[in-house]
């Protein structure tokens, strides 16, 4: 299988062009089609040379993936379901917010980390998805917009569909490196947010690579207890590691840490969690965010409920008491499962001829 041309960064792409013998200028023309003029095919590419064009198409293709369904929720967020070579299934989801058109992208096709929260992780991992596959999600979505002529464009990343990213660490650096890059999508680094369930050594790998980009930690428990029954890689990575590493990334990088913690009721959502969580936190409150997110529940995990309002409210009070920054997550696409942490990679592929009767 020929491998995606949006695979490779631009340093790469450069390195190839150099190794066929042709000049190191060819690789930014040939960026500048992919990434800035969007063009959809080899032959598009008007300026290079006939033999130069017949390499690129004898040894990639464009792009790796093919729609198959496209759901548009109420509220304007818009779920696609893609095709990879190997016929395997993954989804991308596209929110509208109010700064902007926001992708959430998948990283593995299922998930080995196994939160026991989590649809993504109900199957464990098939394949890792490679750069350009990533990449691929990103540009489908702003093909799906650039067809509609309004100028709008993806403004917005978030690693935060299917799999662990920390789990597939080079192809999503690469994948970050791509749609940052200048001189292509130019997605701003402080616009693009990647999520991990505390890879403790990743995150100190993540520290060093000298990329602008949101961490954002899945924490959902304020002591190892809890936590390690609700996420097992609590189990390897316990709180004072992730800690840790926590530690080390602001002090390398200089950035804030966004905390994610799904509000599941009666489980974590007391007020006495509450205080845990600040006093967990109570070094790095100015450094950091934590992230109330409604639940959403999966049929497969029905020993949880979404909390009640009252509770996360009052979650919410106690932290901000605390001086904790705090915000509680508006949802997107409910309609259509489009929530992070409702995809679900297993069953798509069965479900996709149930879903496209139904919707198309
Ligand atoms: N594997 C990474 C990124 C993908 S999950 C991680 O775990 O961080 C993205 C976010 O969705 C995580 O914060 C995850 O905990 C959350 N999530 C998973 N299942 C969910 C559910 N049923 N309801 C709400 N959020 C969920
Ligand atoms: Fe994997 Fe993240 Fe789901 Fe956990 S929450 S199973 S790490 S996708």
């Amino acid at each position: 299988m020929k491998p995606s041309l949006y695979g490779m960064t631009r340093d790469q792409l450069k390195d190839w062009i150099i190794e066929q013998g042709e000049k190191a200028f060819r690789a930014d023309q040939i960026w500048d089609w992919l990434y800035t003029k969007r063009v959809q095919s080899f032959e598009e590419m008007t300026n290079l040379s006939k033999p130069l064009l017949a390499m690129l198409s004898e040894q990639f293709v464009l792009n790796p993936l093919s729609q198959r369904i496209v759901q548009e929720s109420a509220d304007g967020t818009v779920k696609y379901l893609f095709e990879l070579p190997d016929g395997m299934l993954i989804e991308t989801v596209l929110m509208r917010q109010h700064y902007g058109l926001s992708v959430c992208v998948t990283t593995q096709v299922g998930c080995n980390i196994g939160c026991t929260f989590c649809a993504s992780g109900l199957i464990k991992k098939q394949r890792d998805l490679n750069a350009g596959e990533i990449v691929s999600q990103i540009m489908l979505v702003q093909k799906y917009f650039d067809e509609r002529g309004q100028g709008e464009r993806v403004s917005h990343v978030v690693v935060m569909g299917i799999g662990e990213p920390f789990d597939n660490y080079s192809n999503v650096l690469n994948f970050l490196r791509t749609i940052n890059d200048d001189k292509g999508l130019a997605i701003g680094a402080r616009h693009i947010t990647v999520s991990t369930s505390g890879l403790a050594h990743k995150i100190r790998e993540f520290a060093n690579e000298g990329i602008q980009v949101n961490l954002a930690v899945s924490l959902h428990a304020p002591n190892n207890d809890l936590r390690s029954s609700i996420m097992k890689i609590n189990r390897a990575f316990p709180l004072e590691k992730l800690f840790a590493a926590i530690d080390y990334y602001i002090k390398t990088t200089n950035r804030r840490v966004t905390f994610e913690y799904i509000m599941l009721n009666e489980v974590n959502d007391g007020v006495e969690q509450a205080k845990e969580l600040a006093n967990l936190l109570k070094d790095i409150k100015k450094l950091s965010y934590v992230n109330l997110i409604p639940y959403n529940p999966v049929t497969e995990h029905d020993q949880y409920s979404r909390s009640p309002r009252e509770r996360v409210m009052a979650f919410y009070d106690t932290l901000k008491k605390q001086g904790v920054n705090c915000v509680i997550r508006q949802e997107h696409g409910t309609d259509i499962d489009a929530a992070c942490g409702q995809l679900r990679s297993n069953t798509m592929k069965k479900d996709a001829t149930k879903v496209a009767a139904v919707n198309l």
